[in-house]
């Protein structure tokens, strides 16, 4: 239904809301299957009428937003429009525990290259505004105690990812918050008065409502619709791809370590499309033998920077590891070497040099790969199979069929671009009072509660801005009531 279809019903006087109720946004409720017009979005006694801020999602970076709107400005209506669940990521983030943040990078220059799309961008005000460390103050004043884990990662110490959904939603409760669930903003525009007009849908009910808003938060994660919200008020979209996601390997030998972890290893992901060296497409740090790939920090850091051109891949590459990266070829050959002349009578499968630091079984599959019997005496092994065996502890090819998908976190690059808006606000630069914030945008980060912490710092700047904007309108039309001469309430 068209807006001017609704004021027009609206003047006939079929709606059941009372006058006063309607002329502030004039909130509306279609429902064909029983009355025509009823009841308003927000319940007339929740109203101050005094500016509505619409946040479209209902997860981390939106009700951090309006919480944070309705600090600044208490007395700004602010209403949340959540599809499904509210926080549903939150829910089963980190395993269940949700990595809230990371507090082992608090210096914002290295923080920012934490996010292979932001790493530019976010080097300047957007974490000084609200940082790891304001988030970890805000929930420890909020009443959740946090932990920090020796790689950095901030979990709640109760390790339950319902300890930030029940802070965050008190507090919206206690601050004022309105929260809708079940409703899906489908459309956004503006009216020759500059404001918002959305429609929200239930999809299972034939079920329609109209709202106009003063100001408009889009923090819609990566959901299509609110891709589609963003390009009606003149925004362009960086294609969205997948980040964060395990390696498929196909091969049976490998599959049999499953399970086997490497906590140092170099890996080095090359694709046929990339002829340039980029940097970070090599990554040191843990790596995981899962039954179909290989997983852990260092891999999924080499898919997140490598988002983009392993999607024009197909996610077809070839990957080098480098399971020793602290001891040099050289060393690693005369360490063999040492080994076949000490060990003589010893079988190869029984003495792996200590100095490698590797489990029997993977010792294994290095020498079945070589295509070595691991029940020969080391005093019998050529020396070409020596060299062999280095080079594939030094520069162990895998070849990559595709993505897997990693449970604990994973996340979309792609969306608003950060050209297109102001980070010392999180104003749209194409329409004002429109803002956005977290997975919306074309920010990503890489594993370890960076993802959340854009979405803190997101929401909280934009609550910000928007309850400034609120609290600066309040003061013009209260020195404009003044001049004319009346009294305001
Ligand atoms: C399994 C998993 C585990 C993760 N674990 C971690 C972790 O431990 N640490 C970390 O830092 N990151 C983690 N992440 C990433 C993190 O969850 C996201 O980066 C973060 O949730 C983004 O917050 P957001 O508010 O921008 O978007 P979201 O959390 O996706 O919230 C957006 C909300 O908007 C709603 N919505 C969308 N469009 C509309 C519409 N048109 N109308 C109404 N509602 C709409 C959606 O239903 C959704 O609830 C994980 C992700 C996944 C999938």
């Amino acid at each position: 239904m068209s807006f001017a279809l609704t004021r027009f019903i609206l003047h006939l006087g079929f709606s059941c809301e009372k006058p006063s109720n309607r002329r502030s946004y004039g909130f509306l409720l279609l429902n064909p299957k029983r009355s025509p017009f009823c009841s308003a979005a927000i319940p007339p006694a929740q109203k101050t009428g005094e500016g509505l801020l619409v946040v479209v999602g209902g997860g981390a970076a939106g009700v951090y937003g309006a919480i944070r709107a309705k600090t600044v400005a208490p007395h700004l209506d602010v209403l949340v429009i959540e599809k499904g669940k509210l926080l549903s990521k939150v829910k089963i983030s980190g395993g269940g525990r949700c990595n809230v943040t990371n507090g082992h990078y608090t210096e914002n220059l290295i923080l920012a290259e934490h996010y292979p799309r932001g790493h530019r961008e976010l080097r300047g005000s957007f974490f000084s505004t609200h940082g790891p460390t304001d988030t970890m103050t805000w929930f420890s004043e909020h009443g959740v105690k946090l932990k920090t884990e020796d790689d950095g990662r901030v979990f709640p110490i109760s390790d339950s990812s319902s300890s930030i959904i029940d802070c965050l939603l008190s507090e919206a409760k206690q601050k004022g918050v309105l929260i809708q669930t079940g409703k899906v903003v489908t459309s956004a525009s503006r009216d020759v008065g500059g404001n918002f007009l959305l429609k929200a849908e239930k999809r299972t009910t034939n079920y329609m409502e109209n709202l106009k808003a003063d100001y408009l938060l889009i923090a819609s994660g990566s959901s299509r619709q609110g891709y589609v919200l963003a390009t009606q008020l003149g925004h362009s979209i960086v294609d969205p791809v997948p980040s964060l996601f395990t390696f498929k390997i196909e091969d049976s030998r490998l599959a049999e370590l499953s399970g086997v972890t490497f906590l140092k290893v170099r890996v080095k992901l090359k694709l046929e499309n990339v002829q340039t060296n980029i940097p970070q497409l090599v990554q040191v740090g843990p790596m995981l033998v899962t039954h179909w790939g290989l997983s852990g920090p260092a891999i999924l850091r080499l898919s997140a920077w490598g988002a983009r051109h392993l999607f024009s891949s197909d996610y077809k590459g070839d990957l080098l590891v480098d399971f020793i990266p602290d001891i040099k070829m050289e060393e690693v050959k005369s360490i063999l070497m040492k080994q076949k002349h000490q060990f003589t009578k010893q079988k190869l499968l029984n003495a792996c040099p200590l100095e490698f630091g590797i489990v029997k079984r993977f010792w294994t599959y290095i020498l079945d790969r070589e295509g070595v019997d691991a029940n020969i005496l080391w005093a019998s092994i050529s020396n070409n199979s020596l060299i062999g065996i280095a080079s594939l502890l030094k520069q162990c090819m895998f070849r990559v069929m595709g993505k897997g998908q990693f449970k604990d976190e994973f996340v979309t690059a792609g969306g608003v671009p950060l050209s297109e808006i102001s980070l010392s606000t999180m104003e749209s630069k194409i329409q004002p009072h429109l803002f956005f914030a977290g997975e919306v945008l074309n920010v990503d980060g890489v594993t370890g509660g960076f993802n959340f912490q854009n979405a803190w710092s997101g929401g909280y700047i934009a609550g910000t801005s928007i309850g400034e904007l609120a609290l600066m309108k309040k003061e013009a039309d209260f020195g404009a009531k003044v001049e004319q001469g009346k009294t305001p309430s």
